[in-house]
């Protein structure tokens, strides 16, 4: 609108010459423009001197050849008579709804979009789809000219490439609907901001996406307790994948572009990470000095749990006996999802003594993880797991006073304190011509992310 009104000004400056030979057509466009520019006090004076002291007039006349304006002033009344408006698909939309909010008052565009095969898969499927609506502006809302609703695409195999774009258009004929498969484009966008009061707020004001949030969480999960750890002052900064649909990033999930290079700063430390794919293998996080972020264990078989007793000795309370616990205990309500903690092939699952259910993973380097009392085991012996992945639930299965699970971490048989391990643990590093591919590729990255927190999105987002 904003823009609309500029416009409006303008060309009123240079209307004048026009009102002498066409009257009407002046008040008629001044009446049109002003309704769309919605500067109501501005809009009473004019109209009032057309009819009584266009002298006023002429002092905002600019020196322009009379020959063009009787075109130019039909050119304007034809251009601005038509009202665009965007706005998203709700679950709760019926055509009359999403026709009013987008400023359409038309009882036919509204039956067609109920009746038409093909404009009724506009209101149909997940809210969020993208509208965009070409109207006449009479008050009240106008007769609809045109409407471009953006999707995601119609069959799954392509809702990361492709968009649904069905376009209602008013011809001669009457209203007409047509679908497409459009290919989406990924734009490198960037975001950057301080953390003042949460992260979510920061993110929000650097207009991030929140997956790309998530992902961002992830790719320093190692670095930094997102959950607790975030404090006023931190900051941060992405360049990531957006896709979009005619230009504009689209609003659904399932179509989601990358985080491709991250810093953020937490107190005194910095972390970066630049995401990296090897040849013929899956892409990963690396610092920039090339090595991997992910590490080759996990913290925890569980996401939320607090350890109700550690590695250590104590005193068996089944047993009544003392003697070392060669594990550590993590409490959770029965049935919490248990995850394997690295990458590796399933030794056992099955029932032994004291254990209960139990299922054990052979990792490399002659390394098992062991999983007990669970009260239901979801993988089989033999089979490969990767990290994170599900392969059974809390239970009190075994000798257990309550849910929980018992979790045991061997090195060539001997146990170890699994709290030690993970961070401890290995991550992948590039080596070779691999790396000198890395580090042309790291360099530009860091590159663009430090242009983004120069230039950022969202304020307050400058970083020493
Ligand atoms: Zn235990």
């Amino acid at each position: 609108m904003n823009n609309l009104g500029e416009k409006a000004r303008l060309h009123l400056a240079h209307a004048d010459l026009t009102v002498r030979r066409h009257p009407k057509t002046f008040s008629a466009i001044v009446t049109a423009v002003l309704t769309l520019s919605g500067v109501t006090a501005f809009g009473v004076a004019p109209l009032s001197m057309v009819d009584s002291t266009p002298k006023n007039i002429q002092t905002v006349t600019e020196s322009v050849s009379p020959e063009g304006l009787a075109a130019q002033a039909e050119a304007l009344a034809e251009y601005e008579m038509l009202l665009h408006r965007s706005d998203l698909t709700r679950s709760t939309d019926t055509a009359d709804t999403l026709l009013r909010r987008l400023g359409v008052s038309d009882p036919e565009a509204s039956a067609f979009l109920r009746k038409d095969p093909v404009a009724r898969t506009i209101l149909s499927g997940r809210p969020g789809k993208m509208l965009r609506a070409v109207t006449e502006s009479t008050p009240g809302g106008g007769e609809l000219q045109e409407l471009v609703v953006r999707g995601p695409a119609s069959d799954d195999a392509h809702l990361t490439s492709h968009f649904t774009r069905i376009t209602v258009r008013r011809t001669d004929h009457g209203l007409t609907a047509l679908s497409e498969q459009v290919p989406m484009k990924i734009e490198t966008r960037s975001g950057a901001a301080t953390v003042t009061t949460t992260l979510f707020a920061a993110t929000d004001e650097a207009r991030m996406p929140d997956h790309i949030t998530g992902q961002m969480a992830d790719m320093f999960d190692n670095d930094v307790d997102f959950r607790k750890d975030i404090k006023p002052g931190d900051s941060f900064a992405v360049v990531y994948e957006a896709m979009t649909a005619d230009g504009e990033p689209v609003t659904w999930s399932g179509a989601t572009g990358r985080v491709l290079a991250g810093r953020f700063i937490h107190g005194k430390e910095t972390h970066e990470a630049v995401w990296f794919q090897e040849a013929g293998k899956k892409g990963e996080y690396y610092s920039l000095k090339g090595q991997g972020k992910q590490k080759a264990f996990m913290a925890s078989p569980l996401a939320f749990s607090r350890v109700t007793s550690g590695f250590a000795m104590r005193f068996h309370p089944i047993l009544q006996t003392w003697r070392a616990h060669l594990g550590i205990d993590l409490g959770a309500p029965m049935g919490t999802p248990v995850h394997t903690v690295g990458n590796g092939v399933v030794n056992f699952a099955g029932v032994q003594n004291g254990y209960g259910n139990v299922v054990i993973i052979g990792h490399s380097g002659g390394r098992e993880t062991v999983y007990a009392h669970l009260s239901r085991i979801d993988v089989n012996k033999g089979a490969p797991v990767t990290q994170g992945s599900v392969i059974g639930a809390v239970g009190a299965t075994g000798w257990a006073t309550g849910p929980h699970l018992h979790f045991e971490f061997k090195v060539k048989g001997a146990q170890v304190d699994p709290t030690q391990v993970a961070r401890a643990s290995e991550s992948s590093e590039l080596s070779g011509a691999t790396r000198a591919r890395f580090e042309g590729q790291s360099r530009q990255m860091h590159a663009q992310l430090m242009e983004s927190i120069v230039r950022p999105v969202g304020k307050l987002a400058r970083v020493e």
